[in-house]
Order: structure tokens, then C-alpha cells, then sequence
């Protein structure tokens, strides 16, 4: 039987409340009406949508003023935006000087500066758009807006952060802008049935809401707009709405949102902000158990009692995200998250927090509906998630699936790539081009792992980060200098090779990307298990060759000298990733890349290679998040090619290849706390995704027609390690597509 999902992420969106679903149906059922037609079916409606207006007149504290029904905020705030900034330009029409600027809380939602710079645009007004700054407790800085707000057509500030819940000194910005002249907007979303706005009695001309935030269904909102405040409608047609918004109403959306208005103020359920806080508390008690060092991100006097907004130090968002998932805990992440790219949120940026906290965030939200015994539930769970996490990072095998520690762990951030190189026959570790965000993870790992680390080693001086080798010292607790004296890439001075148990690790030059480029052999007796070739060459594109520390003559030798000494066919693990391959080779980057395929040919000139290579990074654009990109991308690894197989399918397969191997790439932590049942047939292996590098090599020993089935929770990691699979040579490499989730696993 599934799970019940613990779902914390109301300020996302809200389940629906079943006396609004129950209303919704009656809307198209029984008050299925027009309510623009004039006989019975339409009136009943229309009495139906005024008594909801009504009610939300009364919730919103605004009994006088405009109240109708759009689709969402982010219409309401198109339209308020859009009236707001048509009045100016009538004004400036009519001969007016018109304030110059439109202004906005730096924390806003996207909706809110986006609306502004598309109709500033669309109405050729060209204004100055601002952020009005906010302290590092995510309150508009008053005395900046008092002294700008003369200068704003509109200023636009949030009753409650959607990030953070923290809360804005509505009075505090109401008298900072008194007199300035400029209309106001406040974005009430997250506000709504928390606080009480007061509508009427503020100096507010416009407030934009959404039903979905509040347990209405998704497509219904409200938007207030004061008597006295310009009104340009978004929308024109049939003259719905008192003309104010145009189209048939959304019936069922209506008297969804009425039904919840109407629980609200009869308190049927909804619990007060005191009540919310004792169950707040509860979650980050648990939270602080779990995650020893949580910092919260906003101080919780100036919060909504629904949110909690926190970073751990050593603990990515992307991390803790997937884990709460495999709990059944649904939050996000404060920032943008993906596999392998962590945008610190803007939100916190604003604030000032650090990069870390930032890129770590991750928000919980409760609605005003939650139970006691879901967040006794939530606790419980979380509790678990910190266990399973000390355990992942004091073993890899918490679930006793795996088989032994992993040789060689990789983290991936912005596309760059940083290794844990662990043998398993001794308590050395090495660590291979350090990312600085990664610095108090992977210490962490080591310290939990028991490992002395013996060398930090860059394969080459970093164009777009820093090396982070003396933070990861400190950070992993040995004292500074306590090992032999190293150069500037970290590599022990006078050693021809840093050894590790039965492995060792042998430092080879590669001029060419910069001058001090090597590689790293990992070595297991005479046998090459990896080798790490920085920016050299990557899976689809060669290391850039036109920085001023680049040796670009040096390129086509050193790939001569590496084909020489390692093959055509030895695995490379990359310094960057951006299609996350993991893994390629010389033979698969000749026939990706026309230029390896040059400068590996005995016969073609090095002057044409080094011709086509200046042409190539001629107009080299930044990567996605504006670091420095590495190398000329030739090849984007065919993203879309399918690989997945739906759950029937990869039970057909089991059944006609016995030999199928199923492959779970979650990682270790996350199995821990997912009890779900994984496939009964076939022969299960778990390789964490972050350690893929480590089985690629043996996947590619077993026979060309052995089928190979990954699978993880959603189907993304599992797609990439096909993916990956696929592009050195495999074709019997599938995912299960939708993963665990989707396959009702
Ligand atoms: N404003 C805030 C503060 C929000 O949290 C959201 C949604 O997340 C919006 C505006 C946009 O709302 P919608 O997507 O429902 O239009």
C-alpha cells in the first residue's frame, strides 16, 4: 500500500479542500449557469458569484473598492501593473512630467519585475525599473524607499515572501511612501487567510491573490483594486465582470475558492497563527536533530508561522530535496535546482546570505489546514532522513545493498567535476579538482568514512573557480602543512606517484588547455582503472586553448602522448560535464569531434588543427550560470535520444533476458528511507549515480548483448546513466521511464 505522502510545500500550491471540490461540482452541475444570462440557470449563478464576492470582500477587509475573479496572481498583477502604468503614460501624454522610475522589492516574485519590464516595454514608456533593497532579515530597507519613492510611478512590495514567509512592514511602507504620489501594489498571495490585510484602511491600489495557495483549485483568483486607482483591463470582450475583466467567469473556480473563503470565516479547520507556530516549532526541532548546523534563512519573529526557510551547511538543497522525496516529504528547494546545477536563489541573494546558504536553501510550508499528526508524521520521517544521511556518509552501504565503497565518488556543480578517489584496501583518500561549494560536503564524507586524506590534487589551474584545496584541508581537519610540501596543483613535490593501498595514483603533463594541465592515472597494479584528464578533452567539446595561461601548440602532442600512454579506449573522467556523460573515450571523442580526430591523425598537420581550433573559440559564449566555459562544445551527446522503457516493458524484457540487470542508481541515502519494493525479478545492483564512474568499466567488460535496466525515483538520473552508457558504445541500456514514481513502485 503507498505511502502517505507528508506534503510541506504549501506555499507552492495546496491540495484541494473537499467541501471546495464538492462546490466546484456543484458549479457544474447543478449552478452550471451563465451567470451573464437573465433567466434562472443564469440568475441562480450569478447569485452564487456574488455571494462569493462578498465573502472575499470580508476576508480581505475590503468593503469598498473593486473585487473581481482572474485566472491567478500573476494575472492580477499583469493587470495591476498594466493599469498602474497606462495612467502614466496618459499622463505624460496629456504634457505631464511623469516620475521616472517603477520600483519593486528585491525579494518579489518573478511575476512582479517581469510584468513591470514587459509593459514598460510593450508601452513604450521606457522607465527606470529599481529593486528597493532589502536588510539582511528580508525587510525593505524604509529609509531607501522613503527617499526614492518620489521618483516611482509604482512601487510594488509583497505582503509575505513566498521563499522565506517573511513578512512586510505594510505601515512602515505605507508612510515611507506617503505623499510620493506613487500607486502601490501589494502582492497578497501568500498572505491570504494568514494575515489580515485590511485592504480598505491602507493607502493600497491594487493586491493580487490566487486560489490555489489557499486549498482553491488552480486558474481562480482575485485581484482588489481601490475606487479611486486607474483601471486598464487586461482583458476586454463581453463586459464581464463590470467590465473590469472580460470572459465567461470560471464558475467551478468560484465556488471552490467560495467554499474555502467561507471555512476560513467559519474557522472550520483553519488554525491561527499561534496554533501554526507550536507546529512550526515541532518541524525545525526535528529539522535541528536531523541536521545538526542548520542555519534558518530568515529569523522566524518576522515570519509566517507556514514556512521555514533553512541551509545546512554541508548538505546541498539537491541533496536533502531528494531525500525528503524518497521519504514521501514534498519541499523545495529555496533555489533552482537540477542534477547538477544549483542557482543560489535570488531571494536570499537579495538578503546578502552567503553563496553557500543560498545554494543549499531548501523551504518547508505548511497550510493553515495541516494536522497534528501529519507534522508528528513529517517528524518522524525527518528524523529519519538525518539518520540515513549520517549513515550514507559514514558507510555507503546503509541498506547493505551495495557490495564495498566505491573507488571513485563524483560531484558535479555547474557542469564541473570533482572526485573522492577512496580504494578500498586503505584509509587514504584523494580528492581530484575541488569545487568550493563542495568543500564541507566532501569533508564531511571523508571524516565520516574514517579516510585520511592524502593529497588535493587540480589537474590544472582552474579559468572559472578558484582551487579550493586549502579550505578542503582545514575543512577535513587536517592541520595546514602536515603533509609533505606540494606544488601549486597540489601534487607532492619530488613524488613520481602519491599511492594509495593497492592503487596509486601517477601524474602525467598534458599542455595545451593551460600549461600546467596533467592528468591523473589511477592505476591498480599495472591496469589503468581511470584516468582524469581535466579540461583536455570532455565529453563533447575540447579544453579551450585561447586563455593567456593556454599552451594551444602544446594540444595536439599531448593528445598524441595521451592516446600513447593510456589508448583510444581507457575511460576518461572529465574536468567538466555538461551533458553529464561521466565518462568518454578517445576513440568515442574522434568521431564526436572532428578536431580529436585531427590531432590524433599521424598524418594531418598540427597548423590546421591549430587554425580550426582558433576558429572554433573565436566567439566562445559564457555557460548557462555565466562561468567561464571550458571548452568549444561540438557535440551536445544527443539529450533526446529515448532510452526509456515503460514498467511493462521492463518486465517483458526481464522475462525474454533472464540476465537483464537492474541497476538502481539512488543514492544509498535515499533507498534508506524509501521502503519501495524494487523489481522482484531479475538481478538488482545499486550503483549510486554519483558513483556510476566507478561501474562504468565493469558494465562494459559484461557481453555487447547484455540488457541493462537503471532506474531511480523519477527517471531522470536513471535516463542520464543510460545515456551515458549508450554513448560509450552500449545499446541494450534503458531507463525505466517515470521511475520508481511513475511506475507505482
Ligand atoms: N506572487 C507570489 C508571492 C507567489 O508565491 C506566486 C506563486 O508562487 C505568484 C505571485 C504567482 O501566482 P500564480 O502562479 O498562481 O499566478
Amino acid at each position: 500500500m503507498a505511502r502517505m505522502e507528508i506534503y510541506l510545500d504549501a506555499n507552492a500550491t495546496t491540495p484541494v479542500l473537499p467541501r471546495a471540490r464538492d462546490a466546484a461540482l456543484a458549479a457544474m452541475s447543478r449552478t452550471f449557469g451563465n451567470p451573464s444570462s437573465t433567466h434562472g440557470a443564469g440568475l441562480r449563478a450569478r447569485a452564487m458569484l456574488d455571494e462569493v464576492r462578498a465573502r472575499a470582500r470580508r476576508v480581505l477587509g475590503a468593503p469598498t473598492g473593486r473585487v473581481t475573479f482572474t485566472s491567478g496572481a500573476t494575472e492580477g498583477i499583469q493587470t495591476a501593473v498594466l493599469s498602474a502604468l497606462m495612467a502614466l503614460k496618459r499622463r505624460r501624454a496629456a504634457g505631464e512630467v511623469i516620475p521616472p522610475w517603477l520600483l519593486y522589492g528585491a525579494t518579489e516574485h518573478k511575476a512582479v519585475p517581469a510584468a513591470l519590464r514587459h509593459w514598460n516595454e510593450v508601452l513604450g514608456l521606457d522607465l527606470e525599473i529599481h529593486a528597493i533593497p532589502v536588510d539582511a532579515d528580508g525587510r525593505h530597507l524604509l529609509a531607501w524607499l522613503r527617499e526614492h519613492a518620489v521618483k516611482a510611478g509604482l512601487v510594488c512590495t509583497m505582503a509575505a515572501n513566498n521563499e522565506t514567509g517573511v513578512v512586510s512592514d505594510l505601515d512602515g511602507i505605507e508612510r515611507a511612501i506617503e505623499g510620493s504620489g506613487a500607486l502601490w501594489m501589494v502582492d497578497g498571495v501568500q498572505a491570504l487567510g494568514k494575515l489580515d490585510l485590511a485592504l480598505a484602511r491602507r493607502a493600497i491600489a491594487y493586491a493580487p491573490f490566487s486560489g490555489h495557495k489557499l486549498y482553491a483549485p488552480k486558474g481562480i483568483g482575485l485581484l482588489y483594486v481601490r475606487e479611486d486607482a486607474p483601471f486598464t483591463p487586461l482583458l476586454t470582450g463581453g463586459g464581464q465582470e463590470d467590465d473590469l475583466r472580460a470572459g465567461t467567469e470560471n464558475m467551478a473556480g468560484v465556488a471552490a475558492l467560495g467554499a474555502v473563503l467561507q471555512a476560513l470565516e467559519e474557522g472550520d479547520g483553519f488554525k491561527g497563527p499561534a496554533t501554526l507556530a507550536v507546529l512550526r516549532d515541532r518541524l525545525l526541532t526535528a529539522l535541528e536533530e536531523a541536521f545538526p548546523g542548520l542555519m534558518l534563512n530568515a529569523p522566524l519573529s518576522h515570519c509566517l508561522p507556514t514556512t521555514l526557510n533553512f541551509s545546512v551547511r554541508d548538505v546541498r538543497a539537491k541533496v536533502l530535496l531528494d531525500l525528503f522525496d524518497a521519504a514521501g516529504i514534498r519541499v523545495s528547494g529555496g533555489s533552482a535546482c537540477s542534477a547538477s546545477r544549483a542557482k543560489p536563489s535570488d531571494v536570499l541573494s537579495a538578503m546578502g546570505l552567503s553563496p553557500w546558504r543560498a545554494s543549499n536553501a531548501v523551504r518547508l510550508s505548511i497550510g493553515p489546514l495541516v494536522s497534528d499528526s501529519l507534522i508528528a508524521e513529517a517528524c518522524r520521517r525527518i528524523r529519519s532522513c538525518g539518520q540515513a544521511l549520517r549513515s550514507a556518509h559514514a558507510s555507503f552501504d546503509p541498506a547493505g545493498t551495495a557490495t564495498a565503497p566505491e573507488l571513485i565518488t563524483r560531484w558535479i556543480v555547474d557542469g564541473a567535476c570533482c572526485y573522492l578517489v577512496c580504494p578500498p584496501d586503505t584509509d587514504r583518500c584523494v580528492v581530484v579538482d575541488p569545487l568550493p561549494e563542495l568543500t564541507h560536503e566532501i569533508a564531511g564524507r571523508i571524516r565520516g568514512l574514517d579516510r585520511r586524506l592524502v593529497a588535493v590534487l587540480d589537474t590544472h589551474s582552474h579559468g572559472d573557480h578558484a582551487s579550493s584545496a586549502p579550505a578542503l584541508w582545514s575543512a577535513a581537519c587536517h592541520a595546514p602543512g602536515d603533509g609533505p610540501t606540494t606544488d601549486h596543483l597540489g601534487w607532492p613535490q619530488g613524488r613520481s606517484e602519491i599511492g594509495l593501498g593497492s592503487w596509486r595514483l601517477i601524474r602525467m603533463a598534458t599542455p595545451g588547455h593551460t600549461a600546467d594541465a596533467t592528468a591523473l592515472l589511477l592505476q591498480h597494479g599495472d591496469e589503468l582503472s581511470a584516468c582524469f584528464v581535466g579540461d583536455t578533452v570532455m565529453p563533447g567539446a575540447l579544453g579551450r586553448t585561447d586563455f593567456p595561461v593556454s599552451q594551444p601548440r602544446a594540444l595536439v602532442p599531448t593528445l598524441r602522448a595521451l592516446a600513447a600512454r593510456v589508448g583510444h579506449e581507457a575511460l576518461l573522467l572529465p574536468g567538466h560535464d555538461e551533458d553529464d556523460r561521466h565518462a568518454t573515450t578517445l576513440a568515442i571523442e574522434s568521431r564526436a569531434q572532428a578536431l580529436v580526430a585531427l590531432a590524433l591523425n599521424p598524418a594531418a598537420d598540427p597548423a590546421s588543427f591549430l587554425r580550426e581550433k582558433a576558429a572554433l573559440e573565436a566567439g566562445l559564449a559564457p555557460t548557462r550560470h555565466d562561468t567561464m566555459a571550458c571548452g568549444a562544445r561540438v557535440d551536445r551527446c544527443a539529450t533526446e535520444q529515448a532510452v526509456e522503457l515503460s514498467r511493462d516493458a521492463v518486465a517483458r524484457l526481464a522475462e525474454e533476458q533472464p540476465a537483464t540487470l537492474l541497476v538502481d542508481v539512488r543514492e544509498s541515502y535515499e533507498r534508506s528511507v524509501d521502503p519501495t519494493a524494487v523489481f522482484p525479478m531479475a538481478t538488482t545492483q545499486s550503483v549510486p549515480v554519483s558513483a556510476l564512474v566507478s561501474a562504468l568499466a565493469r558494465w562494459l567488460a559484461l557481453p555487447r548483448e547484455q540488457a541493462i535496466v537503471f532506474y531511480c525515483r523519477s527517471g531522470s538520473r536513471s535516463a542520464q546513466a543510460a545515456r551515458a552508457l549508450r554513448r560509450l558504445g552500449r545499446e541494450n541500456v534503458w531507463s525505466l521511464s517515470g521511475g520508481l514514481v511513475s511506475a507505482g513502485l
